[in-house]
């Protein structure tokens, strides 16, 4: 049987690497990486945010959170409550073997969200306002399912790809002055607190909802956390 090494014709290499296409090649064999999620079970893009970057950038972005938000809540009692019932939900979550970490914010408005890579954050606002456990357990369920959910990741990898698009565009059309792909990287450095998508919502709602049924809370907290939030005008307490 007759093989024979192929040699890519060297005006051709010349070309492809007067271009920069080559740089830019791993990007656009990532676009093509679609996985489905153990949490939702759906088919989604994570392709530019592995599950090792979340957790570089959910350690990196921490202690800027806790800045940003009056620092952590130093009381004896709350934040040892709070890291038990979230761990708790996480242990029944898809994504167990994260190292979760859940941190109360000393910051008297009502808010809660979370990192990639498993940083979990509430602030002692919410925690005033909360009826009683079920309340603050829906509020950590639906943020453990933003994580599950790898939703940064989501919308950090769309809008990469989004970008890396407009830059092959830019090749095509126009072969100097084409940026490196490293710029791209600073676009999406920041989309950690950007909001979610509703259809994200409902997912993380939808999430929330089996860990606090898992864990034995009635998941009716979650909705009634909703309603509580809605008819209190004071976001400060
Ligand atoms: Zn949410």
């Amino acid at each position: 049987m007759r093989r024979r090494a192929y040699i890519l014709p060297m005006k051709h290499a010349f070309e492809l690497t007067s271009f920069r296409l080559i740089g830019l090649l791993p990007a656009l064999l990532a676009v093509a990486a679609c996985s489905a999620n153990p949490a939702t079970g759906k088919q989604s893009f994570t392709g530019f945010m592995s599950p090792a970057k979340e957790l570089q950038v959910g350690a990196e972005e921490h202690p800027k959170m806790v800045k940003q938000f009056g620092g952590q809540f130093d009381d004896q009692d709350w934040p040892k409550y709070v890291r038990e019932i979230g761990q708790e939900l996480a242990s029944y979550s898809e994504m167990p073997e994260l190292p979760w970490t859940f941190t109360v914010l000393n910051d008297t408005q009502v808010n809660a969200f979370a990192l990639p890579g498993g940083y979990v954050y509430i602030t002692r606002g919410l925690l005033a306002l909360a009826s009683d456990e079920a309340e603050m357990a829906g509020v950590l369920s639906h943020e453990i399912g933003h994580v599950t959910a790898r939703h940064t990741a989501q919308r950090y990898s769309s809008t990469m790809a989004t970008n890396l698009g407009l830059q092959v565009l830019g090749v095509l059309s126009n072969a100097a002055g084409v940026p490196g792909a490293e710029n791209i990287a600073a676009v999406g450095a920041n989309l950690a607190l950007k909001s979610y998508s509703r259809d994200q919502e409902l997912e993380s709602d939808m999430l929330g909802v089996r860990y606090m049924t898992r864990a034995g809370y009635d998941p009716d907290a979650m909705a009634s956390f909703s309603r509580n939030c809605g008819r209190t005008n004071a976001s400060k307490v």
